[in-house]
């Protein structure tokens, strides 16, 4: 679209000739700067106008801002300025929809399996009515809608988008911009149900998606039945016995009745079409990123975008390919990606001139094995892109280092989940410290840093200088609280930007000792006060002094002062806790009276967040919550479980009473067993008491439990009834095995499971 047809919908003139290929509203995905127009979005975490500097630096000359949005440092570029830049960023989704009438669009919606269905139905149709348009990845939103919208160009046959709601009255909006001409309703559920009276209610809100369709396709329940006559008197409504896959095939067979649903897909693993990345460190500096639901250009470009996100200057880009689904311009995503090294596995990419590309092509997986190992990449970043059918597994496994079998999955989706849960607590004014010291509380730090910064938290804590140091190593920008600096540290601190937290004068006197040597002025510094907990932080008879030694120098700046509460969690305890908030408030009261200027405070960590909400302040620090384990039992069932700690099993042997299992013969077999042998042990961070009977872990949905003495790299369970074979997977803890077990068994707390799993053991990250 031309920047004088975007002035058409949005108002004013642009004499520009500029075409416009990417509407960006997340500053991380920019691809071509000249030719996008960025919207300065403002969600509930973020505002898109603290990146327009950078993408101004970075060549972006086409904006659409909020009203007051300064726009005279940047006199090249082209402004919209608008009362709300959603709405804007939507009418030009309905202007691209408005030119497509003649395609069938289908617009999906429904409490589950949105994502699946989409998937599966391009899939299906891809094979005989390629191109299709569809929403990236679970685009569903009122942001990711449009984005979706946009996709559309004019050689696509079909276009599928998914819409997806969290409050009433939501759908209108999305119905205007999507139009769909056929509709399907996935299935109900009292998922998100919080802002909806009743489920009839969010089916008949869903069900507004319809409005004008002729034909709509769901599941046979009678609630959906109900709210889609309700809402949509004209459709005509096909009820599909089955799961999602015959939903998908009875749509696609409705548009053309010569599909036939191909037996590969009725077995393939529905799992497969979630859009899911992993990403995995391997040796000499290789980061791989993988995915595997459908190939094609859309999804091709979904994973480097999501790989970019890894990216730093050290890595070149690498995608390793298979066949695409549909007819993917590879040659110009080499281009417009910069990747550095292409290797399709079987087709040739009749790679043109780009020369700057190196071109490996193999006509399968076995002849790349057989052919290249991972010795064959350093520095790279490798995307690896399979499909359902060719998921390129293989290559997967082959160029991840061979690993130990225990790894600690981590869901960074889970992460934004909690984070958002507990901000909605707060007051918006009220900010967020995120606590990622001790590694990210065991599941580690940086990925969860990345996550942690794009969802706008104010602040990032660490325990010592060299976890902050780490973070800036990975690129992390944010703001970043060092709770225990050491005092030989100062250069370190310095150098990464990282703001002490200063509990005494002792320190505070090192500090400005060396901040003065080194000539900083204004550093920022965050002052820790004791009101209860007596381990560190001034206390009532320090403060004048402190207050003086501060304002006879200018080498630091006071950012906040907070403290910390020593009993949030202990229901029996309010009356010390009232202590402490009191004590906090007249304490940090006198030192602001004694400085010249505002700062911030802060008390209230997770527990104190869901007990003393009105203590807010400024901030709060958020820790064990964002990790989805609730310190007390109220709202464990708003969290979502982040980290999960599997293995499999290695070793499988049948044993008759009379036999002993392990170091001491501790284990005793009283009746025929099956024992499997699982590669994780106390070195992992198994503690040795959960042997002997005393723990279980999952393997098959059955509760398996660890017998004899648990070894320093392995341990023995008892799997007797749970119908195990070698290679099964087995989860110690995880969404089906909460880690409170564990931390009950052993008389301690899950934050001690969690920072105890060894460096040894992998961590995966991914979103869900
Ligand atoms: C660890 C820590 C927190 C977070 O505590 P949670 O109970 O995990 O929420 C907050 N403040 C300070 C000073 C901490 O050391």
């Amino acid at each position: 679209m031309k920047l004088n047809e975007i002035a058409n919908i949005l108002g004013g003139k642009s004499d520009k000739d500029t075409t416009i290929s990417q509407l960006l509203t997340d500053s991380r995905n920019l691809i071509k700067p000249e030719e996008t127009l960025f919207f300065a979005l403002k969600t509930a975490g973020n505002d898109g106008h603290k990146y327009i500097k950078e993408l101004y630096d970075k060549g972006v000359r086409a904006f659409v801002v909020e009203d007051g949005f300064d726009t005279a440092p940047y006199p090249d570029a082209t402004f919209w300025i608008v009362k709300d830049v959603l709405k804007a960023l939507q009418e030009i989704a309905k202007d691209v929809r408005s030119k497509f009438a003649n395609i069938p669009v289908i617009g999906i919606t429904g409490s589950r399996g949105k994502t699946i269905t989409k998937e599966l139905l391009n899939q299906i149709l891809i094979w005989h009515h390629k191109p299709i348009c569809r929403s990236p990845r679970s685009f569903n939103s009122q942001i990711g809608v449009p984005l979706s919208i946009w996709e559309i160009n004019a050689n696509d046959n079909i276009a599928i988008f998914e819409a997806g709601i969290s409050q009433p009255s939501e759908m209108a909006a999305l119905e205007e911009m999507i139009k769909p001409t056929i509709g399907v309703f996935t299935n109900l559920t009292d998922e998100h149900q919080a802002a909806f009276d009743s489920l009839s209610q969010k089916a008949r809100e869903k069900a507004k998606l319809f409005k004008d369709c002729k034909n709509v396709f769901c599941p046979d329940d009678p609630a959906i039945i109900q709210a889609i006559k309700a809402e949509c008197p004209n459709a005509r409504i096909h009820i599909v016995e089955g799961g999602l896959i015959e939903l998908a095939e009875n749509v696609a067979q409705f548009i053309d009745d010569s599909i036939i649903v191909r037996k590969r897909l009725r077995g393939t693993n529905l799992e497969k079409f979630v859009p899911r990345y992993d990403a995995c460190e391997t040796l000499k500096n290789c980061l791989i990123v993988y995915d595997c639901y459908t190939c094609d250009a859309r999804s091709i470009k979904d994973a480097l975008n999501y790989a970019r996100r890894h990216a730093n200057a050290e890595r070149s880009l690498t995608l390793i390919v298979s066949k695409p689904d549909d007819d993917a311009d590879l040659n110009q995503l080499v281009k417009d990606y910069h990747i550095n090294r292409l290797i399709t596995i079987g087709i040739d990419a009749k790679l043109g001139d780009s020369a700057d590309c190196i071109y490996e092509s193999y006509s399968s997986e076995q002849e790349f094995l057989e052919k290249r190992s991972i010795s064959d990449f350093s520095n790279e970043l490798i995307v690896i892109k399979g499909s359902p059918f060719n998921d390129l597994q293989a290559i997967k496994a082959a160029l991840e280092e061979p690993r130990h079998e225990t790894i600690m999955e981590v869901n960074l989706g889970a992460i934004t989940h909690n984070f958002n849960y507990y901000r909605s607590l707060m007051p918006k004014s009220s900010g967020m410290v995120a606590m990622v010291k001790a590694a990210g509380y065991g599941v580690g730090a940086i990925e969860l840093a990345r996550t942690l910064q794009s969802q706008g938290a104010a602040y990032l804590a660490v325990a010592v200088v060299d976890e902050g140091a780490e973070l800036r190593r990975a690129g992390i920008t944010m703001p970043i609280i060092v709770m225990n600096p050491m005092s030989t540290n100062y250069q370190a601190l310095f150098e990464n930007k990282l703001e002490p937290s200063v509990f005494s004068l002792r320190e505070l006197d090192l500090l400005l000792e060396n901040a003065s040597r080194l000539g900083i002025k204004d550093y920022p510094v965050h002052i820790k006060l004791d009101t209860g907990m007596h381990r560190l932080g001034f206390i009532e008879t320090e403060l004048d002094a402190l207050i003086e030694r501060l304002n006879s120098q200018d080498n630091v700046k006071v950012s906040s002062i907070f403290s910390h509460l020593a009993t949030a969690d202990c229901l029996d305890q309010d009356e010390y806790t009232m202590g402490q908030l009191n004590t906090f408030e007249d304490m940090s009261s006198r030192i602001m009276a004694g400085l010249n200027y505002p700062v911030k405070r802060h008390i209230l960590n997770t527990a104190g967040m869901m007990r003393f909400p009105e203590y807010h302040y400024d901030m709060s620090r958020l820790g064990i919550g964002l990790y989805g384990v609730s310190p007390i039992e109220q709202d464990k069932d708003k969290l979502q479980v982040v980290a999960r700690l599997t293995t499999t099993i290695i070793s499988l042997k049948h044993w008759e009473p009379g036999a002993t299992i392990g170091y001491g013969r501790r284990g005793k077999i009283t009746k025929p067993s099956e024992i499997a042998t699982i590669p994780i042990g106390y070195a992992d961070g198994l503690d040795r008491h959960l042997g002997n009977g005393n723990a279980y872990v999952l393997i098959n949905g059955v509760q398996c439990p660890i017998i004899g003495n648990i070894c320093m790299d392995q341990c023995m369970v008892d799997v007797t009834t749970a119908n195990a074979k070698i290679g099964d997977k087995v989860e110690i803890f995880g969404e089906n095995a909460p880690v409170e077990r564990l931390s009950d068994t052993l008389g301690t707390i899950p934050y001690e499971i969690l920072t105890s799993i060894s460096p040894r053991v992998k961590r995966i990250y991914f979103r869900e």
